[in-house]
């Protein structure tokens, strides 16, 4: 049988998520998720899109 898709960061088999062409298992998914939310809202932040109250 052949070996089926990885995880890009760990190696993990059995990945959950396919983000940007390259699959992720769930722990390497979920952290390159957040840090791509916090990088978006710092990005909004600076751009005067989002307002801290
Ligand atoms: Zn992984």
């Amino acid at each position: 049988m052949g070996e089926g898709p990885r995880c890009s960061v760990c190696g993990a088999r059995k990945p959950l998520a396919k983000i940007g062409g390259k699959y992720y298992c769930y722990e390497c998914g979920s952290k390159l998720v957040r840090e791509h939310i916090l990088s978006l809202l710092k990005e909004l932040e600076k751009k005067g899109l989002v307002r801290q109250a």
